[in-house]
C-alpha cells in the first residue's frame, strides 16, 4: 500500500481557510504537475487535508470510535472474500480486472449520468473511471449496501480531486 503526501503549493497555504497563498499565477499548477498524471491515476484516494481550527479541535462532538471503524472494515473485507471466492488471485475490490469491474460494479442510470458528467468535467481517464467504480464498490461495502448508490459514487468521484483541472485553475 502506498500512502504519500505533498504540500498544496510552494508556500503551503493554497486553499488554507485563514491564510493567503502568495504563489504567483500558474505556480500552483506547475507545482502540482511535478507529479505526473499517470502516477496520480494509479492512486485510489486523493484527500485534501485542510488545517484543523481550534474550535474543531476542542469540539465535543463524538467521532466514530476506532473499534467501530474496525468492525465496519472487517465486515466489508468479509463481503469481498465471499465475492471473490471463486477467484483465488483476487482478494479485494482493488484487484478486479476491467471486465470484472463491469460485472460487479453495476450502477443505475442516474449513477451513469453522474459519472459521465464527472468524466467530462474533470477530464478523467479510462483508468480513473475504473478506479472510481472500484472505490464506490468499497464505499458501498463499508455502508453495508449490496448496490452501489449514487452517494457512494459521488463520494468516490470526490477522491479524484487531483485529477481536476480546477484544483489550481
Ligand atoms: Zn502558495
Amino acid at each position: 500500500m502506498l500512502v504519500a503526501s505533498m504540500n498544496p503549493c510552494p508556500c503551503g497555504y493554497y486553499n488554507h481557510p485563514e491564510k493567503d497563498c502568495v504563489c504567483g499565477p500558474g505556480v500552483v499548477q506547475r507545482y502540482l504537475n511535478k507529479v505526473s498524471g499517470p502516477l496520480l491515476d494509479r492512486i485510489d484516494l486523493h484527500v485534501e487535508v485542510t488545517p484543523v481550527s481550534f474550535d474543531q479541535m476542542t469540539a465535543t462532538r463524538k467521532a466514530e470510535t476506532s473499534a467501530d471503524i474496525r468492525e465496519r472494515v472487517e465486515r466489508a473485507r468479509e463481503w469481498q472474500t465471499k465475492r471473490f471466492e471463486a477467484f483465488p488471485d483476487i482478494h479485494s475490490n482493488a484487484m478486479m480486472p476491467p471486465q470484472m469491474v463491469k460485472d460487479l460494479c453495476r450502477i443505475n442510470e442516474a449513477g451513469r449520468l453522474l459519472l459521465k458528467k464527472a468524466m467530462e468535467k474533470l477530464g478523467l481517464s479510462a483508468r480513473a473511471y475504473d478506479r472510481i467504480l472500484k472505490v464506490s464498490r468499497t464505499i458501498a461495502d463499508l455502508a453495508g449496501s449490496e448496490e452501489i448508490k449514487i452517494e457512494h459514487l459521488a463520494e468516490a468521484i470526490q477522491y479524484r480531486s487531483l485529477d481536476r483541472e480546477g484544483w489550481a485553475g
